[in-house]
């Protein structure tokens, strides 16, 4: 088992003062893999000094020398993107093949397409008489979950640094190695000392000081709403901007005569992807009521050809989740699910695979009730709900009848018919009759899924201020 090293601040790696020591386990089998000495309040407070001393001079280099760096950065992260991935599939549960695509190429994509957006961005503009420019907002402080690691942190750290912020990471401490890994390529890639630094703390102690930090001008968090809300209201006390990416429980819409293998393929793809733990999984699959019958017929055969089992054999389609916790708190939502009289349709709350890894089984319900809690609340698990619909109205009533809008799907005969459902949908991003992931187009939700976007050029509003300097009307 190795130590980690949980500090790079002002370009160095430290040693915590007075560290904790966090177990990082394997998930497909619960032993101990990485041993992390949490850092604690002092880090954090030293970490971000080091980010203010550095901003004057980060914030004035022209941004194409920023993105010269990220640049930099991206082919440091390729260089080590073998050991990421492993290292994510371990820890978090996807399956290896998976994680290299997903939690991998597609954030070393990011950084690079970031990287190119500066030349095109328009960084100052003239209005009338004034010269509005966008000015890099001050220390931002990056605090991230554990689900898709790399992918969560490149959302905020890349568009921070290419605006001209200086950066105090705080990743989750629960899955750590890509953020160890990314700091290794900073460092790699000689970014001048305190622009980026990371402390790996408990959230209660090293993320709340972060906030409360007085030389914090910027949080950017991802993670749960419960925690979402707590650190907006902090923040929004002392005046600090707040971006806040939250849960989800996004619906997928079965519109008659829409292509119901094609629908039923991709949304259990999405429920079921990382094991469930996706903040814009598709959760909830709105069908019409006479077509439950044939949608479950299909939804099964699918599951069965779901292989779980440890990510690291490439046989396995679905793997762990990540802790005992999430295990416990999935179960505690399966059964809650029966007790509701929703039809328990496959899976369950029964131990399957090794009982000693975090594994549980595909689970789908039918005829749920669209007010109970396994149709209200993120379960962040595999666990997908089934719902039948009447009519069109019902469907997007229901649709739009949780306190989430994060993402969604419609399903139907043709797209112009499937976009103008998909227009009566709160939520940040809907997917139409398949339409696949945009790395360029914002990412972000409506309501309790959170306030801001990431992602392509949108991601770097939360990290600049306007200033608008108004010159002289001169004569003639
Ligand atoms: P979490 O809210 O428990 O923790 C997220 C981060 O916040 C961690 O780094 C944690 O240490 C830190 N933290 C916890 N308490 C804190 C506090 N009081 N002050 C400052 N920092 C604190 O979430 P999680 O369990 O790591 O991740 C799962 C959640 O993240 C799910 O709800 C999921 O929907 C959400 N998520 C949202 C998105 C999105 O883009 N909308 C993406 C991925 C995950």
């Amino acid at each position: 088992m190795q130590t980690a090293r949980s500090c790079f601040i002002n370009g160095q790696w430290v040693v915590p003062d007075k560290p904790t020591s966090f177990m990082v386990t394997n998930s497909a089998t619960g032993a101990p893999w990485l041993e992390v000495p949490l850092a604690g309040v002092a880090e954090a407070e030293i970490a971000c000094k080091a980010a203010r001393t550095a901003f004057a001079g980060w914030s004035t280099l022209d941004p194409s020398v920023r993105a010269g760096y990220l640049g930099r950065i991206a082919d440091e992260l390729e260089a080590r993107q073998a050991e990421i991935a492993a290292a994510v599939s371990r820890e978090v549960g996807m399956p290896l093949k998976l994680s290299e695509r997903i939690q991998v190429a597609a954030p070393i994509l990011a950084w690079r397409r970031l990287a190119k957006t500066s030349a095109d961005y328009q960084w100052t503009e003239t209005i009338g008489n004034s010269l509005v420019e966008r000015v890099a907002a001050g220390v931002a402080i990056c605090i991230t979950p554990w689900n898709y690691p790399l992918h969560q942190i490149t959302g905020k750290v890349a568009p921070a640094l290419l605006a001209g912020c200086t950066v105090v990471l705080k990743p989750s401490e629960v899955a750590p190695s890509a953020a160890i890994l990314l700091a290794e390529a900073i460092e790699a890639a000689q970014l001048p000392a305190g622009v980026f630094n990371m402390v790996i703390g408990a959230g209660a102690d090293v993320g709340a000081a972060l906030v409360a930090s007085p030389e914090a001008d910027v949080i950017s968090f991802t993670g749960s709403t419960a925690v979402g809300r707590q650190i907006g209201a902090q923040a929004l006390s002392a005046v600090k901007r707040v971006t806040l990416e939250l849960g989800g429980k996004s619906a997928s819409v079965l519109l008659p005569g829409a292509d119901v293998a094609v629908a039923v393929k991709s949304t259990v793809g999405s429920c079921f992807l990382n094991s469930g733990q996706t903040c814009s999984a598709l959760t909830r699959f709105i069908v019409p009521a006479a077509q439950q019958e044939e949608v479950l017929t299909l939804i099964s055969e699918a599951v069965q050809r779901i292989t779980v089992g440890d990510p690291l054999d490439p046989n396995s389609r679905m793997g762990p989740l990540v802790s005992d916790d999430q295990r416990e708190r999935v179960r505690r939502y399966i059964r809650k699910g029966i007790e509701s009289g929703a039809r328990l349709v496959c899976g369950g709350a029964e131990p399957v695979g090794n009982a000693a890894g975090y594994f549980v089984a595909p689970t789908v319900f039918a005829d749920v009730d669209p007010a109970s809690d396994i149709a209200q609340e993120e379960i962040f698990g595999p666990v997908l709900c089934v719902i039948p619909y009447r009519d069109i109205d019902e469907a997007v009533t229901i649709a739009n009848g949780t306190p989430f809008g994060l993402a969604g799907a419609v399903w139907g005969l043709d797209d112009a018919s499937s976009l103008s459902v998909a227009r009566r949908i709160r939520a940040g991003q809907v997917d139409i009759n398949g339409g696949p992931f945009n790395l360029d187009a914002p990412f972000g939700g409506f309501g309790m899924s959170g306030v801001g976007r990431e992602n392509g050029r949108f991601g770097l509003d939360d990290f600049l201020e306007y200033r608008s300097l108004q010159q002289p009307q001169r004569k003639g």
